[in-house]
């Protein structure tokens, strides 16, 4: 192959994710070939609930488990127990290829584990199930069943990311404003301080003002999957109201309530 020729094929592949991030999740496979041999308009399949499959991650694992909420109990005990509802909520409404996905080891290789099982698993949706804590200079602390803990009750509220980087990023934007929806729906309010100067390398790009999507392209779990991707931070733990509340099964159902509905809501419209 010539230089000239070589270049050109270059450029020709580097179009092919191009091609690929405008269509649904799952389909990738197939459209590469599609987008090979022959140009032509993708016609999405119709999502099928029962063979849909959405992997739903347990932020964290129990060796580093995350945030430390205001009580000192670990962030990712608060993500199993939502995202196992979560689960389960699926799985009632007709996701019966929904699995939960609890990861342990190390933070960041247990990052690279969960994007390798959502691949080699063909995931047509991964939904990363975590709750917010603050920047460090913003704890205060106090004193909680006699031992010496930090707290911040200055924000509150869920948040939504998704990365630009991901190959479905506007799948992901589409699925997370309608789970911001049905929360916004469901009253809940959501953390808007990610825009403030005081959240420094945590300040995020507001995606979606009305219903809280952020744009974190740096995030491995959003950036690294195949299919459409997103992280909801369900509430923070750090607040001391707000963790009593996350802690509730009423606020717990509403939110594996919100999440459900929305997925039915995103497979409709594929
Ligand atoms: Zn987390």
């Amino acid at each position: 192959m010539s230089k000239t020729w070589r270049a050109i094929a270059a450029v020709a592949v580097s179009l092919i994710p191009l091609l690929i991030s405008s269509v649904d999740p799952g389909q990738a496979a197939g459209t590469r070939k599609v987008a090979k041999a022959k140009p032509r308009a993708f016609t999405p399949e119709k999502c099928e609930p029962r063979k849909f499959r959405i992997i739903v991650d347990v932020g964290h694992t129990p060796d580093s488990y995350g945030a430390l909420s205001a009580r000192n109990d670990p962030e990712f005990g608060f993500n199993f127990r939502l995202a196992t509802l979560v689960t389960a909520k699926l799985k009632s409404e007709g996701f019966a290829a929904t699995r939960l996905l609890v990861t342990d080891g190390k933070a960041r290789p247990s990052l690279f584990k969960r994007v390798g099982a959502a691949n080699d698993g063909r995931a047509d949706l991964f939904l990363s199930i975590h709750h917010d804590s603050v920047p460090d200079k913003l704890l205060e602390t106090w004193e909680f069943d006699g031992a010496h803990s930090y707290f911040s009750d200055r924000f509150s509220g869920h948040s939504l990311f998704v990365s630009r980087q991901n190959p479905h990023f506007a799948t992901s934007l589409m699925l997370a404003r309608m789970i911001g929806r049905q929360l916004k729906e469901q009253g809940l309010h959501y953390a808007s301080q990610y825009t403030m100067p005081v959240m420094g390398r945590y300040r995020r790009q507001l995606l979606d003002k009305d219903v809280g999507v952020y744009r974190y392209d740096g995030l491995v779990v959003l950036s690294r999957t195949r299919s459409a991707a997103v992280l909801l931070e369900a509430g923070s733990i750090i607040n001391r109201d707000e963790e009593m509340t996350m802690n509730s099964s009423e606020r717990q159902e509403t939110i594996a309530g919100a999440v459900a509905a929305a997925v039915g809501e995103f497979c409709e419209k594929r």
